[in-house]
Parts: C-alpha cells; sequence; structure tokens
C-alpha cells in the first residue's frame, strides 16, 4: 500500500477560472458583469410571444424573481420589436430592473433599423451568425447590426448554434479538410466550423468596431461531449467570456442531468462565465425550474450561494415512512419561498445548511455537519427527533407537530445567526 506524503494535500474545488475580459450589461443603475473575475452569471428565457408585452413582462419579472440576473427574449417579428419598449416600460412599473437581451436571428438587421426604440430598450443583442443573411448580403446585415450596437453601445453575444451554423462557412472548412493529406473527421469538422464562425464573427464585429469588452461567445450543441470538445478549444483560443449552455437539453430529467452533466465539467475547468439551462418545460409548467437548476448547479458546485441548501438521505428500509420526505421537501420549499425577503434581511443566510435524514445511522453525523440539523427516527427506533445546532444537540422533539417545531427552529436560528442586528454585535 503506498502512502499520500504527509506535505502533499489532497485538493479541492474548481480550477482556477479561465482570464477573460468583462463585458458589463447595464439597465439604469443595475449592472452585470459577465466574465472577468465576475462570479457565473445566471440568465434565462421567455417562451412568450413577445408581441404580447404584458404577458412577456410578467414573464420576465417571474424569471428575474427566481433569480435570473439577464433575461433573453426573442425579437423575431415587427410587432414583437414595436412590443420592447412597451416590456420595459412594465417591468418599470414593477420595479424589475434586469436587463433584457434581445435575440435575433434572419431579420435583426431590419428590426433594429426600423425600431430604434427597441435597440436602445435592450441591454445587450444575441446575434446568430448562422442566420445572419446569405451570400453577399450576410457580411453588410451583420455589420449593420454591429454598427446598431455601436451607436447604442450595447453588448453582443455572438451566438453560434450547430443548428443553425452558417453552411457557407462549414462548405469552407470542409474544402480545407478535403485538403489535408489525413482529413479529420466529420465530428471534428463540426467542431472547427463552430469555433471558426464565433471567433471570426467576433473579430469581424471588432473590425466594424464593436469593443472587445462588448463581445461574449457561445457555441451550443446539444450532446454532452460535444459540448465539452467545443468549448475547451473554444476557450483555448480566445478571451472573450464564454455563454455556456447544452441547446435543446430536452425535458424533465433529461434535461437536468444532461446539461448538469456538461456544464458541470466545464465549469469545473474553469470555463464558463454566464449560464443558462435551457429546458423543455412540460406543457403549462413552470418556466422558472431553469433558474433553479442553473442555481443548484452552481451552488452544489460551491461557485455560488443563491440559498439555503437541504441536505436530505434518500431512504431506505431503515425507514418506511414518508415522515422525513415530507419534512425534507417542506423544509426546501419554505426556505426559497424565504428567500426573497431573507436576502435583504438576513445577509448571508443564502449559505445556511439544513439536513433532514431519515434514521440515526447517518442522521446524527449529517445533522452535526449542517448550520441545522434533524435525525428522524426509522423504523423501531425511539419516536424521537434529536436537533443539532451548529454541531451540538439542543433539543429532542417528539410527537405530532415535529415538522411545525423544526421550521421554527430554523426561523430562529436565521434571525440569530444572520440578523443585521445580530452581526453587528
Ligand atoms: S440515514 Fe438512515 S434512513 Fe437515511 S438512507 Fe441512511 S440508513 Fe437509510
Amino acid at each position: 500500500m503506498s502512502m499520500r506524503p504527509e506535505n502533499n494535500a489532497i485538493a479541492a474545488g474548481p480550477l482556477a477560472r479561465r482570464p477573460t475580459r468583462a463585458a458589463s450589461i447595464r439597465y439604469g443603475a443595475r449592472q452585470v458583469t459577465i466574465g472577468g473575475a465576475a462570479p457565473v452569471v445566471v440568465q434565462a428565457m421567455t417562451n412568450t410571444d413577445t408581441a404580447d408585452a404584458i404577458g412577456t413582462a410578467i414573464q420576465v419579472r417571474d424569471l428575474a424573481r427566481a433569480g435570473s440576473e439577464l433575461v433573453r427574449i426573442t425579437v423575431n417579428t415587427p410587432e414583437a420589436a414595436a412590443a420592447v419598449p412597451a416590456i420595459r416600460e412594465q417591468l418599470d412599473r414593477m420595479e424589475v430592473d434586469v436587463p433584457l437581451i434581445g435575440d435575433f436571428h434572419y431579420n435583426g438587421h431590419k428590426l433594429l433599423t426600423d425600431y430604434p426604440d427597441c435597440a436602445q430598450a435592450l441591454s445587450k443583442y444575441r446575434i446568430n451568425p448562422g442566420n445572419v443573411g446569405q451570400g453577399a448580403k450576410r457580411d453588410t446585415q451583420f455589420a449593420q447590426m454591429i454598427e446598431i450596437a455601436c451607436r447604442y453601445d450595447k453588448p453582443v453575444r455572438i451566438g453560434v448554434n450547430w443548428g443553425s451554423l452558417d453552411q457557407a462557412l462549414l462548405a469552407r472548412i470542409m474544402d480545407e479538410n478535403a485538403q489535408r493529406a489525413q482529413p479529420w473527421s466529420v465530428q471534428t469538422v463540426m467542431y472547427e466550423a463552430l469555433i471558426t464562425s464565433a471567433i471570426e464573427n467576433a473579430q469581424r464585429a471588432e473590425e466594424v468596431g464593436l469593443g472587445g469588452d462588448k463581445i461574449i461567445l457561445s457555441c451550443k450543441v446539444s450532446g454532452v461531449q460535444d459540448l465539452i470538445a467545443v468549448y475547451r478549444e473554444l476557450a483555448r483560443r480566445c478571451d472573450y467570456p464564454l455563454h455556456l449552455g447544452l441547446t435543446e437539453a430536452g425535458m424533465g430529467s433529461k434535461g437536468i442531468v444532461a446539461s448538469t452533466a456538461a456544464l458541470s465539467v466545464l465549469l469545473q475547468e474553469g470555463i464558463g462565465d454566464t449560464i443558462r439551462v435551457s429546458l423543455t418545460p412540460e406543457p403549462g409548467g413552470d418556466r422558472t425550474r431553469e433558474i433553479v437548476v442553473a442555481q443548484e448547479i452552481l451552488q452544489t458546485m460551491g461557485l455560488r450561494k443563491f440559498a439555503p441548501m437541504v441536505i436530505a438521505c434518500p431512504g431506505c428500509g431503515r425507514t418506511t415512512s414518508t415522515v422525513f420526505q415530507e419534512l425534507a421537501d417542506r423544509i426546501q420549499t419554505y426556505l426559497r419561498e424565504q428567500m426573497p425577503s431573507w436576502k435583504k434581511q438576513y445577509p448571508g443566510v443564502e449559505a445556511m445548511n439544513v439536513a433532514v435524514m431519515g434514521c440515526i445511522v447517518n442522521g446524527p453525523g449529517e445533522s452535526k455537519h449542517a448550520n441545522i440539523g434533524i435525525s428522524l427516527p426509522g423504523t423501531g427506533e425511539s419516536p424521537a427527533a434529536p436537533v443539532f445546532v451548529d454541531g451540538e444537540k439542543t433539543v429532542t422533539l417528539r410527537g405530532e407537530h415535529i415538522a411545525e417545531e423544526f421550521q421554527a427552529i430554523v426561523l430562529d436560528y436565521v434571525k440569530t445567526r444572520y440578523g443585521k442586528v445580530a452581526s453587528t454585535i
């Protein structure tokens, strides 16, 4: 058996963030920085008809309240472009200052030209270089959008997507590949085309006059290994901030798992400055779920803190009742619901951990590691639930009202530990 040298400590945590330029996205007094030393930013996209200004403003508000630090809306028609200033005004009335990003395809040059109030109301533009136009028009229309970004001082994300890759560029790279003594695989050619599209268009935007600190890049694909390969290489070749996201991740657990797998590997390597989790909602499902997933990816990786985390055991044959599952769910929901007001009242509360455990095997141990923990009785154990606060057993709960009493203990702990008065003592 080989021994580890005493002074060779086991390393933990992600690799250092890849150094990038920093881009600022502003609305009023609100400023969100992407890249540089800024924390990884969470963003989301609406799925309402943008022409429906009220409906879109309500969904933007909900996404912002759930924690989306930037919200993207599609701007696809004259009616949508005309609605953008009204959406912004509606958000102002609701005191929501989240910066809005306009997503443009095919007709963005025309909409941004014809609707200057839309161009002004947006805080950032997303341009897909594969959907800017064909042939000679392509460069002119791309330049037209970049000129408008320069005129209104707006940053731009050059967002390449392999579902809409620039076909002329792909043909060029395939031709170059055919000249190689040992041609690359089709997959490598596709990777190269995605990366080249992002970088060449960023350079073109800089040539038109957009500052290098106003450009963010993305190269979205729908396969986990493809995304990791593409972003590793993109990160190696440029210092623009990168927007990460697995496009068309899918529904339910598949979408969550695929996004988490892909984003986690890249974030662990220090790659990625803003993320979006592109979940397909269930019909009538809650759009804010993608925000919760994005936040939980960052928080469970230790990159950011958004809300107290509940540590709960999975349960097993040692606990045959659903009491601890119900308590874990109740506390998780309670903590999330409190966060909008707790964030202001109790700074630092987002770092709190609460353990809800099913029996004596790991219950007391895990509860001691958390800020507050409760170890519920498993099958055949004495019907008592010891509560641990900062590692010390403080009380044992019994009877019908364990859930209410534990919630009250959590609230009391939050007030004492994170209350502003307490923190100044
Ligand atoms: S803590 Fe107890 S109930 Fe929970 S998984 Fe472990 S042994 Fe099972």
